[in-house]
């Protein structure tokens, strides 16, 4: 079995949600929202699927028409069963004339939300190292899936002496050939602090790399992995399946 532990399977990218979904067969996927009207589609995806399970927020560059009032409807939704986290939230400094504080605000609101649901958080962290690390400070409580994780082996190992339960979410990236920093990163890191993703319908991994991506693909992820820990991808389905479950307390629905 594995485990696509973030990807957006939303109408607006695919023609046939259904078919996709169906090409995982019996794996699991982790359908992350990113703003209120992905949030909503979320709880209608889970409840029709017995192996999607979904996350739901606000991503810091869905900002533009945001209102206080949406934390509340994002906190109206989270009791629906299949809700396994809050996500994907973070910081994104990666375009001029954004507004930082906003994004900070907004940030610290989801992970008092996930504080006090007691559930575990899917960061997007681009161009906010610092203050990525200084907010993640004040929630060492909190399991949290570095989704798409694309800083340094350094930075890693910060991250993990603030919070030993960060998880890295390794996806299509890793099989890019330019990816050096990354591929550092799982050649070092014990398997346990890794989960495997697809971010899907973005980042499609080799061989497919500018297709449209689909959580299927999390298979050549898995397979890239193994080969750099020179293990087999049984082994590599095994204990990435084993931390996902661990992280977003998965109860197989069936
Ligand atoms: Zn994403």
């Amino acid at each position: 079995m594995l485990i696509d532990t973030h990807c957006h399977l939303f109408k607006q990218d695919y023609s046939n949600v259904e078919e996709v979904i169906n090409h995982m067969n019996k794996n699991i996927m982790i359908v992350s929202a990113d703003n209120l009207k992905t949030s909503y589609e979320v709880c209608k995806l889970i409840a029709k699927y017995d192996n999607v399970y979904g996350t739901i927020g606000i991503h810091p560059t869905e900002l533009d028409e945001y209102k206080i009032d949406n934390l509340n409807e994002i906190e109206s939704m989270i009791l629906t069963k299949g809700i396994v986290g809050i996500g994907e939230i973070g910081l994104d400094y990666h375009y001029e004339n954004t507004d930082k504080d906003l994004q900070k605000e907004v940030f610290i609101s989801q992970l008092d939300l996930a504080r006090k649901y007691k559930l575990p958080v899917v960061i997007h962290s681009r161009d906010a190292f610092n203050d990525t690390l200084e907010i993640l400070k004040n929630y060492t409580d909190l399991k949290i899936d570095l989704h798409c994780y694309g800083y340094s082996l350094e930075a890693a190992k910060q991250f993990l002496k603030i919070n030993p339960n960060i998880r890295f979410g390794i996806g299509g990236v890793l099989t890019f050939k330019n990816s050096r920093v990354i591929k550092e990163v799982v050649s070092e890191l014990d398997l346990k602090y890794f989960v495997l993703e697809t971010d899907s319908p973005y980042l499609s991994p080799e061989p497919y790399r500018g297709k449209q991506n689909e959580p299927y693909n999390v298979i050549y992820v898995a397979k890239y992995m193994a080969e750099l820990k020179e293990t087999s991808l049984d082994e590599i389905a095994k204990i990435t399946s084993e931390n996902a479950i661990k992280l977003f307390d998965l109860n197989m629905k069936k």
